[in-house]
């Protein structure tokens, strides 16, 4: 096992990461910006360097001081968490070309999977059922993409190869305004993600976004731990994560997380990732694949018992997996809501000084987050400034324990999305479960107009 692990990441994740890493008795190096200097992982960390400015581009995206961080400490290999530089083929390459182990599949699986056009084309391959759209990349010849939309049938949504995050994306109901939203994608995925590559899709109207977590070791054992229902989301972003997806059959969960482990064997991918899918009629339609931990995994977790992050870990260092598909299990049910620092009517930006922090607590209930009373939150990086997760016996109880601890949860000096959360957890349409992937938005108009 390794001794030292450097984190490549901030915030709650960076915070979960060293907790994995203290759990095992690694020695962690965080690394930090001068914005995040106060962070309580920062704190905490064995070893602590700070790698630049506020500014991403200077600090957790610049690969060379990373990489300089790690060879002044020691480190033996590299947890990326995700965003940032997790998925990042050329990083995972310079890491292991400086001669650390990046703690994720290998550069050539972030390739393939990172560019949704050639992932598409290697779940096909695999016999993943993918949403029906455009073969690879759109075309310059308007008239072509003309015949792929009435082909596919509309509404269509052209998405950038390159994109993520949410972002990249435009749907598209007529004929009248397809060009211009093929070129205007294009034009703003080449700014956005430096490939003006995009393709089409099938709209698809009333989806649940499902996505399967896999665990893969070095030697071709591949597992699904579980399925996550994500449906409730703000412009493409999740909000509120659970596991089980409610009212789906579990024999259709089980078929397509076969599918999935058994892509894993065929693509020799190791570490852990997750396959998400658009879920309509009883049908399963992958959309793309994340080869890094995600922010909703400790739902798995709770539901299977399996940390994730520490797997993560084992398998870097080159353990096989402890367990065949058959000892995986899952238990009750785990909910999940992302704390944002934000108005919770408008969505701007809330970040400043946390000046009271009193978070939930008692049976089933956990809290990943960096903050505390007198904490700053810096304007520059992404709103989320923690989770809060309940687990359940059944998803009733979950949700009251969810309730529950949101009324406990109070944070002032800041404004969070807190309020938003705990309307939803009364709502009757999410309560009876199965919402679909635009129902918050519907739900948010509505609530304008009352
Ligand atoms: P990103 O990498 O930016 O997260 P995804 O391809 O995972 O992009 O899509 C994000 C979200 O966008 C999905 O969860 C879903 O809400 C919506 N979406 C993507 N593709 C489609 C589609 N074909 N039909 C309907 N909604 C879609």
């Amino acid at each position: 096992m390794f001794k030292k692990i450097l984190i490549a990441n901030r915030g709650e994740i960076a915070l979960r990461i060293q907790r994995a890493c203290r759990e095992m008795g690694i020695k962690s190096v965080v690394v930090y910006s001068e914005a995040d200097r106060e962070a309580k992982y920062v704190k905490l960390a064995d070893e602590a360097v700070c790698i630049g400015p506020a500014a991403s581009a200077q600090s957790y995206l610049h690969m060379p001081s990373i990489i300089s961080a790690a060879e002044v400490t020691d480190a033996e290999a590299i947890h990326p968490g995700y965003g940032f530089l997790s998925e990042n083929a050329d990083f995972a390459e310079r890491v292991e070309q400086s001669g650390f182990v990046f703690i994720g599949p290998t550069p050539e699986s972030i390739r393939v999977m990172g560019d949704k056009v050639s992932a598409k084309q290697a779940m096909i391959k695999s016999g993943v059922p993918c949403v029906p759209g455009s073969e690879g990349a759109l075309p310059d010849d308007n008239k072509e993409i003309i015949r792929i939309a009435r082909a596919i049938g509309y509404p269509v949504i052209i998405k950038a190869s390159g994109g993520g995050g949410g972002r990249g994306m435009r749907v598209v109901h007529t004929e009248a305004a397809l060009i211009h939203a093929v070129q205007t994608t294009k034009a703003e995925a080449g700014a956005a993600f430096g490939n003006p590559a995009v393709y089409m899709e099938k709209f698809l109207e009333h989806p649940r976004h499902i996505e399967i977590q896999i665990m893969a070791d070095q030697f071709k054992n591949a597992v699904w731990l579980g399925e996550r229902d994500c449906s409730m989301q703000r412009r493409h972003q999740k909000i509120i994560e659970e596991a089980p997806a409610p009212g789906i059959p579990r024999r259709n969960i089980e078929r397509i997380g076969d599918r999935c482990a058994a892509a894993c064997k065929k693509i020799g991918y190791r570490g852990a990732g997750t396959f998400e899918f658009l879920y309509e009629n009883g049908e399963f339609y992958f959309i793309e694949m994340n080869t890094r931990v995600q922010v909703e995994h400790p739902v798995t977790e709770w539901v299977s018992g399996i940390d994730i992050v520490q797997m993560q870990i084992r398998v870097a260092a080159g353990e096989k997996l402890p367990w065949t598909q058959k000892q995986i299990t899952q238990r009750g049910h785990a909910i999940e809501c992302r704390i944002n620092a934000e108005d919770p009517v408008k969505f701007v930006p809330s970040p400043g000084r946390i000046t009271t922090w009193h978070p939930p607590g008692g049976p089933g209930v956990r809290v990943d987050s960096h903050i505390y009373a007198g904490y700053f939150v810096p304007p520059n990086y992404d709103s989320m400034i923690g989770k809060i997760i309940v687990h359940g016996d059944t998803r009733e109880q979950a949700l009251a324990r969810m309730r529950t601890a949101l009324s406990e949860t109070v944070i002032e000096g800041i404004q969070t999305n807190i309020p938003l959360h705990r309307e939803l957890m009364v709502d009757a349409k999410f309560v009876e479960g199965g919402t679909d992937i635009h129902y918050l938005e519907h739900w948010m108009a509505a609530r304008k107009q009352r």
